[in-house]
């Protein structure tokens, strides 16, 4: 049984997502890919951890890198689309990425139980034994009963505004972990998108000028006009641009000037084309916005912005979360019958989340498309009464039966 607060193509930060799907170059190339043949896990491994800052959990590490091959060959067997492919990532959408695993759910028999958020774990003798929930359109309690619960809740992006997430992310699941005495760690391990757009309130949290700031150069400029990235030492400017670290230092740099008071109406910084001439923006933008659409959002006023010579407002925003309920590999908690994956949890990134190339800055993966599931389907009674709620509903498994 999946268990989620929101429509399962419309919550979460998966559907947010580029996204795309990191393994080391090597084993990409013998899954006929390009990849990189001269690439090795052992490469990788090295990278994840000097660029989580040697925070991460090297057992995770380990167990992503050994694993990815083969999870990347089920998604594959499964029909998830590949959009492209780089050294090391392959690229499909989101929402393709939620598909596919959807779909697959549902030919193993997971019932699936939208619109219900989960408030807390049912404990008994110090194991999980189920869970409860709040039925979103009705108001009713649901009571799940279960040998294991995973939490899967993803991030806590409500917790700032504006955030580039979902607002279903509370961060419950974290909380609830918490409560039953599941250990948490590096929560302070936040990372902030730089050159996130901030106005007009449309736009408020939107990717769009993030990537556009990998593929131009783009120029930044505080309210007295200055390019505040001048300041650093080219150095630091150079490494601190590249790689997942742009996301820490230029939002570093750009809250210093918000900071100082040189911020923008809106709290932000200032975007504009730089040193591009507008017509290779409109090439590159509309080759990665099609239509002036980015995830079903109207981007059409942005070129008549730049076309004028104007900037945009854009600014640090929080993206995602690399701490989180502490579990090993096999994804147990400290807490019997209770397990947590993907972003809710302390995963292998450390301090900072890794690269998928050497040569553009990046954004990893390591999604978990899921919320609250019980793990092993509950024996009798609650089978057979799950087969009558699902005659009653003509076949579909809407809501799981049992009420208190
Ligand atoms: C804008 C954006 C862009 C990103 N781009 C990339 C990218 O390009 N590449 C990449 O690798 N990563 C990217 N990330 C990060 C990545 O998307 C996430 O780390 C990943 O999708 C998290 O997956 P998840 O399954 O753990 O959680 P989510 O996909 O967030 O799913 C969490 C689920 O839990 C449900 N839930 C929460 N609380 C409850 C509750 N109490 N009861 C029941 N259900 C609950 C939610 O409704 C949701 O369905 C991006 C993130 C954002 C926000």
């Amino acid at each position: 049984m999946l268990v989620s607060k929101g429509p399962l193509a419309r919550c979460g930060a998966t559907p947010m997502a580029g996204a795309d799907f990191t393994l080391d170059g090597l084993s990409l190339s013998r899954m006929g890919f390009p990849g990189e043949p001269k690439d090795t896990k052992g490469k990788f491994f090295n990278d994840i951890v000097t660029q989580g800052f040697y925070l991460n959990n090297q057992k995770l590490v380990e167990q992503y890198i050994g694993s990815a091959p083969a999870r990347l060959k089920e998604l594959l067997e499964w029909g998830m689309k590949v959009d492209s492919s780089e050294e090391r990532a392959i690229f499909t959408s989101g929402l393709g990425l939620v598909d596919t695993v959807c779909r697959r759910a549902k030919t193993c028999g997971v019932d699936f139980l939208e619109d219900v958020m989960v408030l807390d774990l049912v404990i008994q003798g110090g194991r999980v034994v189920g869970a409860l929930g709040l039925d979103i359109p009705t108001g009713e309690f649901i009571r799940f009963r279960s040998r294991a619960v995973i939490i899967a809740t993803g991030g806590w992006h409500k917790a700032f505004w504006p955030n580039t997430g979902m607002r279903d992310l509370s961060g419950e699941g974290i909380a609830m972990a918490h409560r039953a005495g599941a250990e948490i760690g590096n929560m302070e391990f936040i990372t902030f998108c730089c050159n996130i757009l901030l106005w007009p309130p449309i736009w408020r949290g939107s990717l769009a000028t993030y990537i556009l700031s990998l593929r131009i150069d783009a120029e930044l400029t505080n309210s007295a006009g200055e390019v505040f990235l001048k300041k650093y030492d080219p150095f630091v400017v150079k490494w601190g641009t590249y790689m997942e670290w742009n996301k820490g230092f230029v939002s570093f740099a750009s809250t210093r000037e918000i900071r100082d008071g040189k911020g923008s109406p809106h709290g932000g910084v200032y975007f504009g084309l730089g040193s591009t001439p507008y017509e290779t923006f409109e090439k590159i933008a509309l080759g990665r916005f099609p239509g002036w659409k980015y995830k079903a959002l109207d981007l059409s006023e942005m070129p008549k912005i730049f076309k004028e010579g104007k900037a945009v407002e854009v600014g640090p925003v929080v993206e995602y979360f690399d701490g989180g309920i502490v579990v090993n590999e096999k994804f147990e908690t400290a807490v019997e019958g209770l397990y947590a994956a993907g972003e809710c949890t302390l995963g292998p990134f450390g301090a900072n989340r890794v690269e998928r190339t050497r040569k553009r800055p990046p954004c990893p993966s390591f999604p978990c498309r899921s919320s609250v599931i019980c793990r092993e389907k509950p024996k009798k009674p609650w089978d057979e009464r799950m087969a009558r709620n699902r005659r009653k509903s003509g076949g579909r498994s809407r809501r799981w039966p049992i009420r208190i």
